[in-house]
């Protein structure tokens, strides 16, 4: 297609040839020979004009020539495989280019420079030190327990539980960066929920109107406060109606607050706090947090009526001014619990928290476990097991397969 092999490792100003010789294509091509590549095997990459239909020509060119289409994630998955990468830096380059925010991209990236990884190995390798004490107290029963080796034994158990404390609050972190938080905006109607909504994102993504009842879905909008996602979600006005379609709208906005991660509950200074808003309070699910917020302070405020809310900490904010919202997002982000951290975040997923987790049980048991020498052994085997889960070392196929297919064609 170029007439010769270019030499590996640089630019070489090239014309990509049709079967007869013809240009199709002027343009650069690379040749990272195996195993100096991304996917450690041979890679010839070229950069053409990309319009669409010379990009078809010389696409066409190369699978006549006995290519084929990658499957979405494969040069990803060439390279674990190939050991260029372990599993959770593959993830991070999913995560890398999934990112919304400059916070999340960064975390994602330390990820892929192996900060997490970093942290895995070596939590595995004082497990491994561990072990490797222990089994010996096994493989030698008839001999009494040197009391030294059982203080190092305590010593090395306490510094890799407290390590996998730390890798854990800050992989919850990165989670958080990943997946974003789920805020519901609760209250009566026309307290002014869409018009927060409005005024946290910046732009007009609700309906707003003084006719209550105008909000009958789940508006959700994805905002962030200082590079941390949030999805923020209007629900319609919890109240009584006779309309059935507003009466569905409510139905999903209980779903909707059932699964979130914080309740935030609008009530109207101007308005007074009604027994309307004590229904709603007392209807919010306990197990979520809530951050009480009375909204239109800059309109004379009405007397509180309501002995239910007589001691609870307000935010006093004015969606219409802006007033008191800086310290919304510092109350936001304080409550979905992000700290800003000195050492920076590296991107987590779900999958890493709970194998970082299950590892932390496991320790846990060992610890209780210390008196039977086979069970604690087994319970340091398996906290083991579940952090070489995060870096691939021990992973399913079906698992490698669904992380994989996730993955934009080509990357
Ligand atoms: P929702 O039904 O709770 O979503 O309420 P909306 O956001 O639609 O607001 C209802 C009415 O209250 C609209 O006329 C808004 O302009 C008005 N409103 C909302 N927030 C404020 C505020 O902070 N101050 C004042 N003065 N009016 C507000």
């Amino acid at each position: 297609m170029l007439g010769k092999l270019p030499a590996a490792r640089h630019v070489a100003y090239s014309n990509f040839l049709d079967q007869n010789g013809d240009t199709l294509d002027r343009g650069i091509a690379l040749f990272f020979s195996a195993p100096h590549s991304y996917t450690g095997e041979d890679v010839l990459e070229l950069q053409g004009h990309g319009g669409y239909a010379v990009l078809q020509l010389v696409l066409q060119r190369c699978l006549n020539l006995g290519a084929r289409l990658a499957q979405p994630g494969e040069f990803t998955k060439r390279a674990f495989l190939n050991g260029k990468l372990d599993l959770a830096q593959a993830e991070s380059v999913a995560d890398l280019i999934d990112a919304h925010t400059t916070e999340a991209a960064r975390s994602a990236m330390r990820s892929l420079c192996g900060n997490f990884s970093e942290a895995i190995h070596s939590m595995v390798n004082e497990l491994i030190h561990l072990r490797t004490l222990v089994e010996g107290m096994l493989d030698f029963p008839e001999e009494p327990i040197d009391s030294l080796d059982m203080a190092r034994r305590d010593e090395l158990l306490n510094n890799v539980r407290s390590k996998l404390q730390q890798t854990l609050k800050t992989a919850k972190q990165g989670s958080l960066l990943r997946e974003g938080a789920y805020v519901v905006i609760a209250g009566r109607p026309n307290v002014g929920k869409s018009s927060l909504l409005n005024c946290l994102a910046g732009d007009e993504v609700a309906l707003v109107s003084n006719i209550p009842g105008t909000t009958r879905d789940v508006v959700h909008q994805e905002i962030q406060i200082r590079g941390v996602p949030l999805h923020i979600l209007d629900t319609a006005g919890l109240r009584e109606s006779d309309d059935a379609i507003e009466n569905m709208g409510i139905a999903r906005a209980h779903q909707t607050i059932r699964r979130a991660d914080l309740v935030l509950l609008l009530l109207d200074a101007s308005g007074g706090l009604t027994a309307e808003d004590e229904i709603i309070f007392s209807g919010l699910p306990i197990n979520i947090p809530r951050i009480l917020v009375l909204n239109k302070t800059d309109l004379p405020t009405l007397e509180n009526s309501s002995g239910m809310f007589a001691d609870i900490p307000m935010l006093r904010i004015s969606a219409k001014t802006g007033a008191g919202i800086e310290l919304l997002h510092d109350r936001l982000l304080e409550a979905v619990g992000w700290h800003a951290q000195e050492s920076g975040v590296f991107m987590a997923r779900e999958r890493h928290i709970r194998a970082l987790d299950l590892a932390q049980a496991h320790l846990g048991q060992a610890q209780t476990e210390q008196g039977r020498i086979e069970l604690f052994a087994e319970e340091l085997r398996l906290a083991q097991r579940a952090l070489e889960e995060i870096t691939g070392e021990f992973t399913a196929d079906d698992l490698l397969g669904e992380i994989f297919s996730r993955f934009c064609i080509g990357k």
